[in-house]
């Protein structure tokens, strides 16, 4: 289903052993935290706007609300990166830590636009590392790997 990168869990990136969860593209643990992403809303401008498929569910950092965004990288939408306003617009956040079709988390806020989540030049592929880095980086906010 959302399969990339060889045998490798599509939220945490970690190597997948079990069958089931290479089936299903990832661990047991991620898979009982995807049931925390909802599917893409509906789009008021169906038919106008350009289309993507994504999963998402929405965090708070300082008061603020951002979206975590799996593209589902489905041949005949268009990718999360290059409709990142309409998705931050159907899902009504300004800012986004959105997993792109290479399987690395990164960023995009609509006054910084795109930034990177990798660390020490390691992009990343782990989505609480992606969280902790974009707090500490672009909301200024210590704590975890970085207190
Ligand atoms: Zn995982």
């Amino acid at each position: 289903m959302m399969g990339n990168g060889g045998n490798r869990c599509c939220i945490c990136g970690k190597p997948l052993t079990k069958i089931a969860s290479i089936e299903r593209g990832m661990g047991d643990v991620c898979a009982a935290r995807y049931a925390l992403f909802n599917p893409k809303p509906k789009n008021k401008n169906e038919g106008f706007a350009p289309q993507s498929d994504y999963v998402y569910y929405i965090i708070e950092i300082k008061g603020e609300k951002v979206g975590v965004v799996i593209d589902k990288d489905i041949s005949g939408f268009m990718s999360v990166t290059n409709n990142i306003d309409n998705v931050c617009s159907e899902i009504g956040v300004k800012s986004v830590i959105y997993r792109d079709s290479e399987g690395v988390w990164d960023f995009w806020s609509e006054q910084m636009g795109f930034k990177s989540l990798a660390l020490h030049g390691t992009p990343t592929t782990n989505l609480d590392t992606a969280i902790e880095v974009a707090k500490a980086r672009y909301f200024s906010e210590v704590g975890g790997l970085f207190s």
